[in-house]
Formats: structure tokens, C-alpha cells, sequence
């Protein structure tokens, strides 16, 4: 079988790497020749929303899916009316604005932070009278990594807050003082069947992941699943989601989806008994689930605008890498590392000196 990807990044690369032992074949959809996915796929080069390349995607391909949530709508619905796509549009438009996206979470009693829609320096101000200080405000479309966003402590920052933002339609959130972030990464089948990866504790810095580290028995864990299974209910959804949460003294509070597979989720290539990524594609193809279950302690760095020499990474004892095959660029998520492990000591270390190295390397 030909699945189909919008998008030939990394994510894409993985999802073809955990396919190819499935015996599927890969077509992906990319604006570079260069991208990472082109060494294990056929590449149909240029713009996403392109007719023509979209007919032959619906032609060549038994079932699509992608790698990346701002898929022109356009291009979702070309594919939706011509051949399957998972996880299905309906997902992809709630992603993709921030405000749709937060309306969902209330609309199913998911706690998040205060927000108020933002069209312009008048609605901005009447916000924070019960938004407060401090606060982010984040353009609806098109952010990720951080991008698209300012923080705001105070009112004499609300006019350069909103001009920075060029007029974007955007959202104003309650700035969340919380202990840590999480994530949970969960498949959903269309027969309904779903599984759970234990959650991952996720660190930031300038808006971009830089740890994931698979939490055993979090105490979190049950609340996170009660959320994602209502959040896959409410859209039919098929393949892996990844729910992005703060955790604020032991409650939840959720921040965004993302309808694909996620950052926060590569430890489970070496860290779970079946991957996320061949999970996505078991529930895509419909095929039965994989165990999630933990292969012992395992967490994934990553390596942002330059990866060290291979040897220095492999050095360190129970340390995997995986290179995405793109090139150096500032702020740009180039490949990363996963250590995984029985002996919780032996971990640590490991994990500790891949984390100095990645720092070494990091040019953001
Ligand atoms: P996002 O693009 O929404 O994932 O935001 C990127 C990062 O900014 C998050 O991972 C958080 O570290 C931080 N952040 C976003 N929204 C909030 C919020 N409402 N309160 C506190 N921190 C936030």
C-alpha cells in the first residue's frame, strides 16, 4: 500500500522509517527536494495547496495523512472529497486557530488558560481587565515553536504588543505560573480503540522543546487520558495526537494539540514497545494497536541549530541518534538523541551528559 504525507520533514521520515518493516510505500508532498523523508519516499516536489500535485497525491496514494498542522484548508478538503486523509479535517481546523482550538477545550470541560479574541489594540485593552497580568498574546494561524508570540506584563506594553503582532487576528491567554509541562501522546483507531503513552515531561527554552522525558506512573497520568480520550471523541479521530498540558499544583491545564505525531513522543522509538509512529500508521491503515508499554527509563534531547560529531553523541553509554538530514541552521531542530535504559543511575548519567552536549552545540 502508498501512504501519502503532506509534508517530508522528520516527522515524515520517521513515520516512513517505522513503515517501511510494515511493508508500506511512502509518497510525501514537500517544497524541498532536500527534505528528510526524500531518501525513503517518492517525492512530489512543490506547494502544498497545488492542484495538481494534490490529484496525483489522491491518485497514488490508498490514504493520506501529514506531518504538520497548518495544511492549507484548501488542500484538506481537495484530499478529504477525493481520497481518506487521518486524522480527519475536522482536527486539522480546530488545530490551526488557536481560538477554535481553546473554544474545543471549554466546549468539552477542559481546563485552559483565560482567553479573550484580539482583533485589534481596543479589544486587546478590554481583555485585560479580567485577563490580567502578565499575559501572552499569540497570533490564531500559523505558530509554532514560540513564533507569533509576545508576552505582556504590563499596560504600557499593549500598543507594542499589538503592533508587533501586524494586524493578525489573534488570541490574548492568562499567563499559566506552572510547575512543569507535560504531554500525552495517544492513538485512537476508527473502531474506537485507543492507546496511551505514560506522559512526558517536557522543557522549553525560547518556546522550543528541548527535553522529553517519559514519566512512569505520573501521578497526572489518568487526568491527561480523561482529557484526550473527550478531545478524540469530539473529532472522530484516527492516528497519534499529541495533548500539550501545564500542570499547575497537581491540575491540568491545557495549552494545544497537535493532530500528528509529535516531538515530545520520539522517545518511544527506543522507549515503548511499539512506537508512536508506527502506531499512527497502524490506525491509519486500521490495523490493530500496539502495546504502549515502557521499555525501561528513557528521555529524548534534542539538538537545535547543530548536531555534536556522531562519535561524541554514540559515546555515551545507551544513547540512540537520530539525524534528520538537515542542514545547520539557527533555532532549527536537526536531529536528536534518545537515551534508554534499565538502571535508573546509569540513566541519569547518560542522560545528564547528553543534555551537556546538546547545550554545547546549541546555538540559540
Ligand atoms: P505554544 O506555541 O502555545 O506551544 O507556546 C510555546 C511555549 O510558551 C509553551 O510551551 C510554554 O512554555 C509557553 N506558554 C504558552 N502559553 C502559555 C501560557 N498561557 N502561560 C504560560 N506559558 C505559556
Amino acid at each position: 500500500m502508498t501512504v501519502g504525507i503532506l509534508g517530508g520533514g522528520q516527522l515524515a521520515r520517521m513515520i516512513a522509517l517505522a513503515g517501511i518493516p510494515l511493508g508500506q510505500e511512502f509518497i510525501v508532498l514537500d517544497p524541498s527536494a532536500e527534505a528528510g523523508a526524500v531518501r525513503l519516499s517518492r517525492l512530489l516536489q512543490g506547494a502544498y495547496d497545488d492542484p495538481a500535485l494534490l490529484e496525483k497525491m489522491a491518485q497514488q496514494a490508498s490514504i493520506v495523512t501529514y506531518e504538520f498542522e497548518n495544511v492549507p484548508a484548501s488542500a484538506a478538503e481537495y484530499l478529504t472529497a477525493h481520497t481518506t486523509i487521518y486524522p480527519p479535517a475536522k482536527a486539522l481546523q480546530t488545530a490551526q486557530d488557536r481560538l477554535v482550538e481553546k473554544q474545543h477545550f471549554q466546549s468539552l470541560g477542559i481546563q485552559t488558560a483565560p482567553f479573550a479574541a484580539v482583533d485589534n489594540l481596543n479589544d486587546l485593552t478590554q481583555a485585560m481587565s479580567s485577563i490580567g497580568y502578565p499575559a501572552i498574546l499569540k497570533s490564531r494561524r500559523m505558530g509554532y515553536d514560540g513564533k507569533g508570540q509576545v508576552v505582556i506584563q504590563s499596560a504600557g506594553e499593549l500598543a507594542d504588543a499589538w503592533q508587533a503582532m501586524q494586524d493578525a487576528p489573534s488570541i490574548v491567554e492568562g499567563f499559566i505560573p506552572f510547575q512543569r509541562e507535560v504531554s500525552i501522546i495517544a492513538v485512537r483507531r476508527a473502531n474506537g480503540d485507543t492507546v496511551f503513552y505514560p506522559l512526558s515531561e517536557n522543557t522549553h527554552k525560547g518556546g522550543i522543546l528541548r527535553v522529553a522525558h517519559c514519566q512512569a506512573d505520573d501521578p497526572q497520568q489518568i487526568a491527561a487520558e480523561n482529557y484526550v480520550s473527550k478531545l478524540m471523541e469530539s473529532l472522530d479521530y484516527v492516528g497519534t495526537i499529541a495533548l500539550e498540558l501545564f500542570d499547575v499544583n497537581g491540575q491540568l491545564i491545557a495549552n494545544e494539540f497537535a493532530p500528528r505525531v509529535h516531538n515530545s513522543g520520539h522517545w518511544t522509538i527506543e522507549g515503548s514497545e511499539t512506537s508512536q509512529f508506527e502506531n499512527h500508521l497502524r490506525a491509519i491503515l486500521d490495523l490493530p494497536l500496539g502495546s504502549t508499554q515502557s521499555v525501561g527509563y528513557s528521555a529524548m534531547v534534542n539538538f537545535i541549530g547543530d548536531v555534536p560529531p556522531e562519535a561524541s553523541v554514540l559515546a555515551i553509554p545507551h544513547a540512540h541518534l537520530h539525524l534528520y538530514d538537515k542542514l545547520p541552521r539557527k533555532g532549527r531542530k536537526v536531529a536528536h538523541a534518545t537515551i534508554r535504559c534499565d538502571d535508573e543511575r546509569q540513566f541519569n548519567d547518560s542522560l545528564n551528559a547528553l543534555h551537556a552536549l546538546a547545550t554545547q552545540f546549541d546555538d540559540s
